[in-house]
Formats: C-alpha cells, structure tokens, sequence
C-alpha cells in the first residue's frame, strides 16, 4: 500500500505526479512522510481587537456589507467588504479574487484566516483566507508546495492517503517507545498532518522527531566505530618541532594543541578522525600542514579537498611555503590540462607527490594514491560525509582531519559531528586587531569610496562585495557586481586596477583573477560571496559591502574575515538602506562584535533556528522534521538511546532493530551518492 504510487490517488493524474514528483514524493508512503512546515489554526477564533499584528490568526463574524468592486486599472480589481464580531469591524480587501468575493453575502456568518494589519484605530486584512463558518473550524496542515500544486491539493490528497491506510510499520522497539512515551507511527503520522488540537502536533512532532534523530545518531555513530575498529597509518614518531622550527611565525598555543592531539590520534593503532572548528583567521591551514608534516616525514602521503578551485590553489601555495621544499605539493583540480593530470596523477600513484591538494576532482576513480595516510578536507559543510569516506577509500583507512570555520555552539558540534573529536582553535595569532566595522545608509556610499582610494594609494588593496542577484529581480535597487564593476572603473575608480570575481566566471579565469589580487596586481576586487571561503590576502585591508541587509549574519562574518589578516588596521563598511529592525539588530551586532561564536548565538535568537541550520549544509543527510538547534533536547536522548541500542546489538541484527538498520542504510544511502553539495 505503502509503495503504491500516488497516482492511484483520485485527482492525481500524470500532471499533477509529475508535480509531486518534483518534490520527490512518487508513493504514498513518500506522500505521507511529506510533512506540514506549519498550520492555520481555524479552530480558536480570535475577537478582532485581540488580533496581534504580524501574526497570523483566525476571525469569526458577520458581513456588514456585500463586497463593492472597485476597478483600480485594467487586469488589477478590488473587492471591498466589512465584517463585524459584534464589538470591533474589520475590513477585508480581496485582490482579483471575484470567485472568493462571489461567496460572501451580507450577513453571512464567516471565517476569515489571515493578518490583521492595524491603521491607527481601523483594523484591515488583505487577501484573507474564507469559509462559511459552518465548515472551517480546524487546524489545517500548511504543507511545502510547489508551483502548480497548492497546499489544499496536498491536504486532499493527504487525506485521501490517510483513509485507506490502517496501520504503519514500526520503526521503534517497543520498549524504547514506552520507555519514552511515544505514540505510534500512524498516530503519529495521522496527528502531524490532521491535529485536532495543538498537543496533537506536540505530541506528532516528538516521536517523529526523536525517530528521525534516533536514525541519524546510530548511523553517525557505526560510522564512528566502523573508523575505530580498524588501523590506519600508525605513526610513530612526532616531526612538530622541525616543522615550528621553519615557521616564520610562532605558533599560538590552540594550534600547537590541536597539531599535539593530531599526532597524538595518529601514534594510536584506530585512524584519526578529528574536527578542528576556528573563527576565520585563526591559522587552520598551519594546523593542517603540521599534522601532514609528521605524517609526510613518515613516509605517508596526504591528500587536502577543498569546495572550490580558487581555495585549492591558494591552499597548494600556502602549504608549500608553509611544509618547505623538502615536501611535494600538488595541485589536483577539474582545471587542470589532461596531460598535466596524467603526469600528476603517475606521480601520486609513484608516491613522488607527498600532499595532493584538490577539489572533488580527487575522488576521481583515475587518483590513485601510493600510500595515502591523511584525508583533510575543508570548510566542513560542503563536503557530505560519503564524498569524504571516497577520498578516505582510496587509503587504507588513512587519518582523517575535518576543519571548519562554521561557528556554531560547542555541544552542538559535538553531537552534529557525532563520528568526529573536536579541536577548538580559541585563540587569534598575535597581533591581530579587530576589524573596525560600520554600517551606514547609501548616502554614505562617497565618501565610503574616498577611504577606500585613500587606502589603495597608501598600498593597501580592497574588497566591494556585492550580493548576488538572481534573475527576475528587481535591478534597481540591487546592482550585481558586474554593473558595479563597470560603473567604479569608469567613476570612482578610473585610474586605479579592479578586478572583478563572480560565480559565474570560468575557474580559469577566477584563478587568474584572485592570483593577480594576492599578487597585488589588483588593487580593488569587485566581488559576489565567491571570495567567501578561506581566501587570504593580508594586504587587503578594507571591505565595502554592498546590500548588506541580503546576507546572513554568520555570512556577512566569513566575509569580513578576508580583511584583518595581516599586520595592517582593516575597516569594513555596511551599506544597507533597510529600515527593517532585525537588520538593523543584525548589522549592529556585526559592528559590536567580532566573535565568531557570538555571532553565531546572535544570529540564532534573531533568525530562529529554522533560518540559521536551513540552507546550511553541514554534510549530514537532510532532516525532515527534526530542527537541530530546537530539539536538543530530543537530539540528546536519541544519542543516548542510540549508544544503548549499539552496545547491546552493535550491527543492529536483532529482531526488533531490524527497521532501524534498514532506515539507517536508507538515509546514509542517499548522502553516500549525492554527497549533499
Ligand atoms: P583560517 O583559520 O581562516 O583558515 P589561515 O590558516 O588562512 O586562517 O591563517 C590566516 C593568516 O594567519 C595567514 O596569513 C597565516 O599565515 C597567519 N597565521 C597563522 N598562524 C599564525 C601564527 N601563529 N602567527 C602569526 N600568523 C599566523
Ligand atoms: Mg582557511
């Protein structure tokens, strides 16, 4: 039944699959796992004055008055009406919607689910949704839609699913369900789309949730004991004091300790499996090129995946002036000439190149690896957990050493990353200084460019940062960096060498580019976010950022860490014309603080959890209804239960955990072949 497709459904015809099918629902059981993202509650109307405004809510009254139309222009009607609850009237504007202005007669007894906006004393909703109140007195499912199927196509079809199914396979043991107090799955699944009220949901929400982390935790820890019950690289010895010795700086005492605890995993017969988690600028890449040293001086190879070519190369240098000319470094990425790669990759096969670094084009099937000891890959987030077990596969289960740059709260990167030890690097290289941040109006856009000039003629280079415009947006307010570009060369800038950097550029041409700014032979680099991640130039030390209310806060600080990198006072300036107050919050905080950390705890109480963890991929499969910063709590005890369950039944053969070892292949499957990038 389950497996059925959801075209044996009535009203789903080959157009309306193929809509589902967009969301990647094909079967019911797909269509019943399609859960609400949030709910219109009809069933607690609420009297007009105690609406609050911004937030959503259900109106029960009577119409005054039958609907005036009102022609505003052509294709562009106005359907006017007045309700009353018998203390307070409203007044209800429909846009174009004669077939819902048809239904509403005087006197008519109604229900209306919108926002109430508040003029002074008048009381207004805009585009409401409309039931006789005979009918609509419910909670109703908001389901995620797409164009073309609405979420009251969804609900029917829901429904529709719901009545012929009588019973749910379980996935949880018994006992652990009533160990827990869990409801079961088809209650459960019954109460999330169709609640009656709203500890219906809670109640919904918490088994489903805690099943969903349950799967995801004894999947993160097999994969923890599965690198733990086998022996990578042993190493012996510990090379750190040669590689300080060639420094040309100190090393702080973070990195020192995340290098000691490294080589520390590595001298124990299980490989390696650690996450070094640094604020932008904190010297991660010095601790990955001590860690490979000693590996190296031992006769193993390293290999370094990196999410974009432009962070490849840089990386390839850094690490070779870092490592010495005792150390082949090689550079491995898409861009690479195929005669270039073919002698690459015979010297990586011979074991003549010591550390490959590359992008994903290192877990090609044509790179293979003499004797590779250490997996590094950075800025976690972008790699899934099976692009990295294919590169680790090319080794016999070789180190692995994961850095990131994403801040967010230790006990969650403790849980998150649940197959990985933790290093903090807590402290900055000496001698940093904060970058000193403003935020100001486009009026301000002047003389912000005149301290930018007066910068560049002291030597100094640049970044314009401008976010990205996607196509049918409105271009007069938001200029995309390549008009930007053309308008300073022309203006502000004639005279001065800009260089311009965009997603859509050629790698070749992107390498060109940012090679010629580290060089300095770009003063001023107009760019979208591409230059977001890990790209170092200590001599630029300025930062305009254009729009600034379009990026995220814990964006907008990987940013600003490209400035302040070297010995110079860097500034970064904010222009933004939004009024809004969370971005005004937002930009303050930036100009308050520059705590990765901080700023990540900040971005979470403004945006909400959803927002935070939403688009951000952390290399973990994606969650359906479980909300990682929300429900620590459930996150917590499904730890817990999934260690219980793996001390007492470590392949998950028994009986009653059978569902959960088919599950756990199901979600890790689809991680394993898309790699979430
Ligand atoms: P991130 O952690 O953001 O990847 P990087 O590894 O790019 O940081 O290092 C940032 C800058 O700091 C580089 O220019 C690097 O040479 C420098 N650096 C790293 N460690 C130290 C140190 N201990 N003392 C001084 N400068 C350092
Ligand atoms: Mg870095």
């Amino acid at each position: 039944m389950l497996n059925e497709s959801i075209r044996s459904l009535k009203g789903v015809g080959e157009k309306r699959a193929a809509l589902y099918e967009k969301m990647g629902i094909a079967t019911i059981g797909d269509l019943l796992e399609h859960y609400p993202r949030a709910y219109e509650d009809w069933s607690a109307a609420v009297p007009i004055s105690a609406a609050r405004p911004g937030v959503p809510c259900c109106i029960r009254g009577w119409v005054v008055n039958a609907p005036t139309e009102y022609r505003v222009r052509k294709g562009m009607t106005l359907y006017r009406f007045r309700v009353t609850d018998g203390e307070s009237s409203l007044q209800v504007t429909l846009f174009n919607n004669r077939f819902a202005a048809a239904k509403v007669r005087r006197d008519m007894e109604i229900l209306l689910y919108g926002t109430v906006v508040f003029d002074g004393r008048r009381a207004e909703m805009t585009s409401p949704l409309i039931e006789p109140a005979s009918t609509g007195q419910r909670i109703r499912p908001i389901y995620p839609q797409t164009e073309g199927l609405t979420s009251r196509m969804i609900e029917t079809n829901v429904a529709q699913a719901l009545e012929r199914i009588s019973a749910l396979p379980e996935l949880l043991p018994a006992a652990l369900r009533e160990q827990l107090d869990l409801c079961d799955r088809l209650t459960a699944v019954r109460n999330v789309h169709f609640p009656t009220c709203s500890a219906d949901i809670a109640e919904a929400r918490r088994r489903l949730v805690f099943e969903e982390l349950l799967v995801l935790q004894l999947g993160l820890l097999r994969l923890k004991r599965r690198n733990r019950a086998q022996s990578g690289a042993v190493i012996t010895a510990d090379h750190t004091a040669t590689y300080t010795a060639g420094l040309p700086f100190t090393l702080t005492g973070a990195q020192s300790r995340a290098i000691a605890a490294c080589v520390a995993d590595m001298q124990g017969n299980r490989p390696m499996s650690r996450l070094v988690q640094g604020d932008v600028g904190s010297g991660k890449t010095a601790v990955a090129a001590g860690v490979a040293y000693t590996l190296i001086k031992e006769g193993w190879q390293a290999a370094m995946m990196a999410p974009t070519e432009i962070l490849a190369e840089q990386h390839a240098a850094t690490l070779q002036k870092l490592l010495g000319n005792g150390v082949r470094v090689g550079l491995l990425t898409g861009s690479v000439p195929a005669a270039r790669r073919r002698e690459l990759q015979a010297d990586i096969a011979a074991g003549k190149i010591h550390f490959v670094v590359g992008t994903h084009a290192l877990i090609s099937e044509s790179v293979v690896f003499a004797r590779l000891g250490l997996v590094i890959t950075d800025e976690q987030h972008r790699f899934g957990v099976g692009q990295r077990a294919r590169l680790s596969a090319k080794g016999n289960n070789p180190h692995l050493l994961v850095m990131s740059a994403t801040p967010i709260p230790r006990t969650l990167a403790l849980i998150l990353y649940g197959d990985l030890d933790v290093s903090v690097l807590d402290e900055l290289p000496p001698g940093r200084q904060p970058v000193e941040t403003y935020a100001v109006g486009s009026d301000k856009r002047e003389r912000a460019y005149g301290y930018v000039r007066r910068h560049l003629d002291e030597g100094r280079q640049g970044f314009i940062v401008c976010p990205l415009v996607e196509e049918g947006e409105e271009p007069s307010t938001l200029r995309s960096a390549t008009e930007v570009f053309r308008d300073l060369s022309a203006n502000h800038f004639k005279g001065y060498r800009l260089g311009l950097l965009h997603g859509k550029m050629k790698p070749a041409e992107k390498e060109q580019t940012m090679a010629a700014f580290a060089a300095g032979e770009i003063q001023l680099l107009v760019s979208t976010t591409v230059i977001e991640v890990g790209v170092d130039v200590p001599n630029a030390v300025i930062m305009v950022v254009e729009n600034a209310d379009r990026f995220g806060l814990a964006q907008l600080h990987q940013l600003r860490g490209r400035v302040g990198r070297g010995r110079h006072r860097s500034t970064c300036i904010l222009i933004s014309d939004s009024r809004g107050e969370d971005t005004r919050r937002r930009l303050q905080v930036m100009c308050a603080t520059g705590d990765g950390f901080r700023i990540a705890d900040e971005d979470l109480k403004l945006r909400g959890p959803g927002d935070f963890f939403g688009n951000r991929q952390h290399g973990l499969p994606q969650l359906k209804v479980a909300d990682l910063a929300e429900d620590m709590d459930l996150l917590r005890s499904a730890q817990a239960a999934a260690s219980a369950i793996l001390a007492a039944d470590s392949e998950l053969e028994a009986p009653e955990n059978k569902p959960l070892a088919a599950a756990v292949e199901r979600l890790f499957a689809r991680v394993g072949e898309q790699g979430l990038n």
